[in-house]
């Protein structure tokens, strides 16, 4: 199944749709994630914490709320002793991605991931990950999705069996790879090649998420661009990677032992660049324009304003002329203040 008739590709048909996740990240840095697992524990600990970040992205603009799944499968949840609670993890996250979507008329997505059992030198392994899949899917496809993200996958064949199992459930996918090296999957495929196998399957969506900043997924998002045929995704991570160091995880900063993934905070990209990609990738041609580990709302909400949307939180957005110093207010304060502001050493 391509997404031909589906609800996401009249939403595709419409125009850019606008993607936000980055749900574990977030809600490590608020407290409801312990970092090293981050098993979305928080989806039945906290709901209304999870709700709240749904609620936090609509507002800034997000067209889909996407159930947060990421690292809830079997092998995981396992490995945090919470293997018994994985049916009632996974269901309450759609319920509660899907209570938010209704609130603002956004899609809702199933979400699967990168795994860590996937071995493409052992076939049993992608058994095990076709099951993982099958459960979680399936219990997402019957609490209600429109449309399944299989995102950061490091392994092609690990993509393509998410795409599998969402087609046996009719359902349409966004198939995005992870990018940890430099030009190829872990199991040797050229990203772009990978893409293309991705869309010949009928993925309706491919494309990247994760791992790369907008400055290093945005060249090889073009010349994916380039050559499928299918909707485009970029999701990056708003972190400020370069060609010496392409993803948030070979970014290194002196005296700091690991930057990532607990020390990124000096690398965040502003509002600022993540609106100018947006906008890069939309007229580069990017269906699904989207944000990955490391968002906030302020990144979205400048994302959808750069997009031309007005959206909720628009409501609060900056009106820099009321600042008492740097707005139009400040002819009648006295100069001083700014001239202090000024002064660099
Ligand atoms: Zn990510």
């Amino acid at each position: 199944m391509t997404g031909t008739g589906s609800v996401l590709a009249d939403r595709l048909a419409q125009g850019t749709v606008l993607g936000a996740e980055g749900y574990v990240f977030e809600l490590e840095r608020r407290g409801y994630v312990k970092a090293g697992a981050y098993v979305p524990e928080a989806v039945v600990d906290f709901p209304d914490a999870v709700t709240e970040l749904h609620r936090e992205f609509l507002r800034a603009g997000a067209d889909v709320m996407v159930a947060l799944t990421y690292y809830a499968h079997r092998d995981k949840l396992r490995q945090v002793g919470r293997e018994s609670e994985l049916e009632a993890i996974n269901r309450q996250a759609v319920r509660l991605a899907r209570q938010v979507a209704a609130e603002g008329g956004a899609l809702v997505a199933g979400n699967v991931c990168n795994t860590w059992v996937y071995n493409p030198h052992d076939a049993s392994t992608a058994e095990l990950v076709r099951a993982m899949y099958a459960e979680q899917l399936g219990w997402a496809a019957d609490e209600g999705i429109d449309f399944v993200i299989a995102e950061t996958n490091d392994y092609l064949g690990e993509a393509l069996i998410g795409l599998e199992v969402s087609q046996e459930l009719g359902l349409p996918a966004m198939v995005t790879l992870a990018t940890t090296g430099p030009a190829e999957t872990w199991d040797g495929y050229d990203y772009v090649e990978a893409c293309k196998i991705l869309a010949d399957h009928g993925a309706a969506i491919v494309g990247l998420n994760c791992d790369r900043g907008p400055a290093t997924m945005l060249p090889l998002i073009a010349r994916i661009r380039e050559q499928v045929g299918c909707a485009v995704a970029a999701q990056p991570v708003p972190y400020r990677t370069t060609d010496a160091s392409p993803t948030m995880e070979s970014l290194r900063a002196e005296g700091v032992n690991r930057v990532f993934p607990l020390a990124l905070d000096p690398f965040s990209c502003t509002r600022f660049e993540m609106a100018d990609f947006a906008v890069a990738a939309r007229d580069l041609g990017v269906n699904y324009v989207g944000i990955c580990c490391g968002a906030g709302p302020h990144h979205v909400r400048a994302m959808a304003e750069a997009l031309g949307r007005t959206v909720p939180a628009s409501k609060y957005s900056p009106s820099m002329d009321l600042h008492p110093v740097l707005g139009t207010a400040a002819s009648r304060q006295d100069r001083a203040v700014l001239d202090a502001w000024n002064v660099t050493r």
